[in-house]
């Protein structure tokens, strides 16, 4: 019974799902992007090993990508990434309040070679509030190697942790071994981002922009659609992305300005003693006629 409810949330949680291409499974026969069979879950041991397991997860192992997209595919970083340690590898803190999900994964993760673009996403089908553990779950039961996603924001603003922040991510085909993935719960074909969601997604992305040293532009912070054949992240939201830019544009340049400040005033030689006579004038003496 759970495992029937687990393989129902995986068709209709887009968390992968909402990634799909227009017109849903069904109506593309050409695509074969979720036709990944159930699979044995066992521990890979190998770094290849490991490297297959990644791929069996769907966005990285089927599908089409948008003539737009950038290369940098799975083949080319494919050979040689190694298994995540969480002891060696994590990223950077986000210096943001992050809700610690400590999931299991049914699969060693790789570690991610680079990181130069933020892919936002929803959730599509169901709307409304979804927790990373239930597209976790989802996920598993479809046989992948757990949540895809990085992050998973909550409609009261709450940002859960998926994948390590480190590690491939399993949210856009063709594109995960450069990119970190952030779902925005909801549908945002017919609903709006909360605005705890907003403020919590520019809060996510400018702590990645300072991690990554990523400059803020439409081709660094995309939708999903912009990389694959897909409405995600549903109109809404993707028409807020440039206003998203622009705020987390802003919150760096903020940074800039107080390293800057905080430089001139370590640099600022200290004033000699004033030892002059006009020290000693009394202050009346400038404000008469
Ligand atoms: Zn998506």
């Amino acid at each position: 019974m759970k495992k029937k409810i687990g393989i129902l949330l995986g068709v209709c949680v887009c968390a992968l799902v909402a990634c799909l291409p227009q017109g849903g499974l069904a109506k593309d026969t050409k695509t074969v992007r979720v036709a990944v069979p159930v699979k044995a879950m066992q521990p890979l041991q190998t770094s290849t090993a490991a490297q297959k397991g990644a791929q069996s997860d769907p966005a990285t192992q089927a599908g089409t990508t948008n003539p737009k997209a950038k290369g940098n595919n799975t083949k080319a970083a494919a050979p040689s990434l190694p298994v995540y340690d969480p002891a060696k590898d994590a990223a950077p803190a986000e210096g943001l309040p992050i809700e610690e999900t400590n999931f299991q994964f049914s699969e060693p993760l790789l570690v991610r070679p680079k990181t130069d673009t933020i892919v936002i996403h929803h959730v599509g089908v169901p709307d409304g509030d979804t927790s990373a553990a239930a597209i976790h779950r989802a996920h598993l039961a479809n046989g992948w190697a757990g949540i895809g996603y990085h992050y998973v924001i909550r409609k009261n603003g709450l940002i859960e942790r998926g994948r390590p922040l480190a590690t491939v991510g399993a949210h856009a085909y063709g594109e995960n071994y450069h990119t970190v993935g952030i779902n925005v719960t909801g549908n945002f074909d017919k609903e709006i981002p909360t605005k705890a969601q907003l403020e919590s997604l520019t809060e996510l992305v400018t702590a990645l922009c300072r991690i990554y040293h990523i400059e803020p532009s439409a081709t660094t912070i995309v939708g999903h659609r912009d990389l694959n054949d897909t409405d995600c992240p549903g109109k809404n939201l993707y028409a807020l992305l440039p206003q998203l830019r622009a705020d987390v544009k802003a919150q760096l340049l903020v940074d800039r300005f107080k390293d800057t400040h905080i430089l001139k005033l370590h640099k600022q030689p200290q004033a000699p003693a004033d030892t002059s006579v006009a020290r000693d004038v009394p202050v009346q003496a400038n404000m008469g006629n």
